[in-house]
């Protein structure tokens, strides 16, 4: 393995410290030179991607690809993520679906650490009196505190209740973070 890894848009051999474990939800595999670039373009605004015939951009690592890159459905239209992005990120998914496997609780545990709560550790306001948002029937979400895509476990030592504008505070958090700490492995 060594301390360097291949970023996949650019190809250039890095430092394992220039790639970022969890970016978001969906860019994996590549370096933050390229994310940042990624991000900048996207930020200029340009909405509508050109695509040609023969070439297509793809929407995650905007690169200018041949069509072949693209997997194509039987109906005739294509992914719009290339097959390299695709590769990478339903890997990462796998992993993290490998990763919730490992570790249960129960409905008992779940209840009985709730019970230790009777209001969201992250506010201190009390169950009960968080305004919920249409269609939402209790404040209270699982909250993993080492999240499942750092290595946390789907057990109950690594769980608690929070309110669903804490845990969503937090995971935009973990991503702002998540170039601090570096790759975990
Ligand atoms: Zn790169
Ligand atoms: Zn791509
Ligand atoms: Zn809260």
């Amino acid at each position: 393995m060594g301390n360097t890894s291949t970023c996949y848009r650019c190809l250039k051999e890095r430092s394992k410290a220039d790639f970022i474990q969890r970016v978001d939800d969906r860019h994996y595999g590549m370096c933050r030179h390229c994310l940042s670039e990624i991000l900048t373009l996207r930020a200029s605004g340009k909405r509508r991607l050109p695509h040609t015939d023969t070439h297509r951009i793809c929407y995650l690592c905007r690169r200018v690809l041949a069509a072949s890159e693209f997997t194509r459905r039987s109906n005739g239209t294509y992914f719009s993520a290339c097959k390299e992005c695709n590769r990478h990120v339903f890997a990462q998914r796998r992993r993290a679906r490998l990763l919730q496997a490992e570790g249960e609780y129960t409905l008992r545990e779940w209840l009985d650490l709730l019970a230790q709560h009777p209001h969201c550790p992250g506010c201190r306001r009390l169950w009960a009196d968080i305004p919920l948002s249409k269609g939402r029937k209790t404040a209270v979400t699982v909250d993993h505190i080492i999240p499942v895509s750092k290595g946390g476990r789907n057990s109950i030592e690594n769980l608690q209740p929070l309110c669903f504008s804490c845990n969503s505070r937090k995971s935009n958090k973990i991503t702002d973070q998540a170039g601090k700490d570096g790759p975990d492995r």
